[in-house]
């Protein structure tokens, strides 16, 4: 999935209730990505790394040049069982589980289908097991059409929605 999806669907679903939640479901959402392909941007931007070659720009980038500390990054950031030690030290230290982080998992979730063998695929169970999905890529109409339709929809609902309850007040 493409990293501004991740943004909105984590805010979508564990972030409606207040502003600040909002874009904390937000920031955990593109968080695996950032946090990876992010690093990776802005160093190639800076000039210390060779940025992929597009080819015909439809082709996903050739993984070659993007250098192992990405992917060891994408390995971590992409691993159910990180997500889950991590969610569960920030539960022992807050005396409860914080809310927007399930964005963290949820991105990993839309990841495991939207990713191929050819680009990415997502090592959920690192470093358990190399086990990973020969998911549909999410450049794909077939996955990117009904995730902009729904984003969309859910959000026109959402924005509605609010505008009543404002109103009902
Ligand atoms: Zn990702």
């Amino acid at each position: 999935m493409d990293i501004l999806s991740h943004g909105l669907w984590g805010s979508l679903a564990f972030g409606r209730r207040t502003r600040r939640q909002f874009w904390q479901s937000f920031f955990f959402g593109i968080a695996p990505d950032l946090f990876s392909f992010g690093i990776f941007f802005v160093v190639a931007l800076f000039g210390f790394a060779v940025f992929p070659h597009f080819n015909n720009g439809v082709e996903p980038p050739s993984t070659v040049v993007i250098p192992e500390y990405i992917v060891q990054l994408y390995n971590v950031t992409h691993s159910i069982i990180i997500f889950a030690v991590v969610f569960l030290i920030v539960w022992k230290l807050l005396g409860k589980p914080f809310l927007p982080m399930y964005a963290w998992g949820l991105h990993i979730l839309f990841d495991i289908g939207t990713h191929s063998y050819a680009f990415f695929p997502t090592p959920f169970l690192w470093p358990v097991s190399h086990f990973e999905v020969n998911g549909i890529p999410w450049s794909e109409p077939i996955i990117f059409i009904p995730d902009i339709v729904l984003l969309i929809t859910l959000y026109l609902w959402f924005f509605v929605y609010k505008q009543q309850q404002k109103a009902g007040r």
